[in-house]
């Protein structure tokens, strides 16, 4: 177990972490963020302590049939292999019961061997009923109430068994994403109890000047938000009528994005766009932006990896030097990408069956199966996808990504694309990678010809999954939204779809522009002047795999958002 340094340091709170890609606890984008923040402060050595849930029966396993339907499988996996359970333990009051908490210890490991430890809570503990032994059990699983229960645990519980394990400095509490705002109470009740003088605006001041927000999408159904009745079955009805003397229900609702904007210091989207959009959501906050970013080292392919020890040895210390990849040969960049492409290739033969041909220009759309990511754009024009394979040459597209258990939209989506992919049969060549997580991304992030990405505007926060490719050189054919905004320069780093600059999205003129892009820029490049496409392949790393890492992005939050110095 490692030495705690508790003075000055930074918690973060997340409700979903991808810390091992063998272990289920993350469903996507915002997982993936999180332990990619921590690895970032591990390299830092930034005095950083995380806390999240354990999910021992993970999110879900995505099972395809041959239709395209997804069957949803548990997930079995066994904690004791990659964490050590820790004694302390906690209770909070949980629906008039006293629910036990314990924490599990995950330590990350940076650059320089500085560790950061997350705890893991878990409610599965004799002590507890049945059914409190399973709040930690599922990540996105369960009903409102279920959800609610988790987010005590993760919150108030959280803060109980941080000063449980002698954390008691804590200058700065990170919350990324709404679910964790019910710390807010925990710390409003200890101010309380600090001075029993003091009034209700200058303890909420207090807490204020000790929690940061980071808010993550604009999609409203993304805003956990709870009914009153719920609220005061939960927490009980004393804990009810104090959140409403604090101001911190929202027409009588707990709406946790409320609860984190009302009781921050600071508050922040995703991407620059993405602060524009929050500014709008909620008038009256100031909203700043910290754009997202991946930790380089965990997202880069190894033939990528061997290329830049080999050029720019420093990169892996100081993400800056990726800018030098300029330097790099494009015969160089041509031959990593070759290895990382034959190593997809590989890994889709494993996982579906289908064996894919390595010369032929690739094309990933890997995302949450969910109608705004309009994944079936790519597909909405079957002959002119056949035309462009005829005359510029031949394509194959890769598909990847889950539906949440409920969304049936989401699910429905997944079965349109493999009847499409049925119908492109014999002309462009469509496969579906089941069970996207970390692992399959590694493989497509770095194994595509080209990152493509439909969200409809101005819905995606930031998008990280386009960095990862732009690390392994894999430039983005992308709508302006989110990050791309910031990293697309046409022709350069990669493309836009849709001309022009538009606020919400067009379907048709969007569609067509991609289309016009694969047939008039994109595939004449790939095919016809291979050097030239390399030479973009090398701006996405210099230009863009430099800058939108997670190092870049944790040295923001440092300087600009948590007061204290990298390396306290
Ligand atoms: C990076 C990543 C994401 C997030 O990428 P988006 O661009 O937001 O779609 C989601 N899921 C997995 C498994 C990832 O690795």
């Amino acid at each position: 177990m490692q030495e705690r340094k508790d003075v000055g340091a930074v918690a973060y709170f997340s409700m979903e972490m991808a810390l091992d890609p063998a272990m289920p606890t993350y469903s996507g984008g915002l997982g993936v963020l999180a332990g990619d923040t921590l690895r970032a402060a591990a390299d830092a050595g930034l005095n950083m302590v995380a806390v999240t849930l354990l999910y021992n029966e993970g999110y879900f396993t995505q099972v395809l049939d041959v239709r395209g339907n997804q069957l949803e499988r548990p997930v079995t996996w066994e904690p004791e292999e990659f964490l050590e359970r820790l004694d302390a333990r906690v209770a909070i009051e949980i629906e008039g019961r006293q629910v036990h908490i314990c924490a599990w210890e995950y330590s990350v490991t940076g650059v320089l061997g500085q560790e950061v430890c997350a705890y893991m809570l878990d409610t599965d503990l004799p002590e507890n009923s049945p059914e409190d032994r399973k709040i930690t059990s599922r990540l996105y699983g369960g009903d409102e109430r279920y959800r609610l229960r988790q987010e005590m645990v993760l919150g108030p519980g959280g803060i109980a068994m941080l000063r449980a394990l002698g954390y008691e400095n804590i200058v700065t509490c990170h919350m990324n994403e709404g679910h964790s705002a019910l710390i807010v109470f925990s710390l409003l009740e200890e101010e309380m109890r600090r001075d029993a003088d003091a009034d209700v605006d200058e303890l909420l001041q207090r807490v204020r000047d000790r929690c940061v927000f980071t808010t993550h999408t604009p999609v409203p159904a993304g805003h956990d938000q709870f009914p009153p009745e719920l609220v005061s079955s939960v927490l009980g009805s004393e804990s009810f009528a104090r959140l409403t003397e604090y101001g911190c229900l929202l027409d009588g609702h707990l709406n946790m994005t409320y609860l984190g904007l009302h009781c921050s210091r600071y508050i922040n989207g995703v991407s620059m766009r993405h602060e524009q959009v929050t500014e709008s959501m909620f008038p009256g906050y100031p909203i700043d932006s910290v754009t997202n970013g991946v930790h380089a080292v965990t997202w880069t392919s190894p033939p990528f990896l061997e290329l830049f020890d080999r050029h720019i040895p420093e990169w892996r210390q100081d993400n800056r030097y990726l800018r030098y990849a300029v330097g790099i040969e494009h015969t160089e960049i041509m031959g990593a990408h070759g290895e990382a492409k034959r190593a997809l290739m590989k890994e889709v033969q494993v996982r579906t069956g289908v064996t894919l041909d390595p010369g032929v220009m690739t094309i990933a759309f890997a995302r949450r199966a969910t109608p705004y990511k309009r994944a079936e754009m790519l597909l909405s024009d079957l002959d002119r996808l056949r035309k462009i394979a005829d005359a510029v040459g031949p394509l194959q597209i890769i598909y990847a990504g889950k539906a949440h258990p409920r969304d049936e939209a989401g699910k429905e989506l997944i079965g349109r694309i493999f009847q499409l992919g049925e119908q492109l049969r014999g002309d462009v060549r469509v496969v579906y990678m089941p069970d996207y997580g970390m692992r399959v991304a590694s493989y497509l992030v770095a194994g595509v010809d080209l990152w493509v990405n439909t969200p409809y505007k101005p819905r995606e926060a930031s998008g990280t999954s386009g960095m990862k490719a732009a690390l392994n050189g894999v430039p983005s054919l992308s709508v302006l939204d989110g990050w791309w905004i910031e990293g697309h320069v046409e022709g350069v780093t990669g493309w836009a779809i849709g001309e022009g600059w538009r606020e919400e999205s067009d379907d048709e003129e969007e569609a067509e522009s991609l289309f016009d892009k694969l047939e008039f820029v994109v595939g004449p490049l790939f095919y016809s002047r291979p050097e030239e496409f390399a030479r973009v392949m090398r701006y996405a790393i210099a230009l863009n795999g430099a800058f939108f890492n997670s190092q870049r992005m944790l040295s923001q939050y440092v300087h600009n958002v948590y007061r204290l110095e990298a390396g306290q």
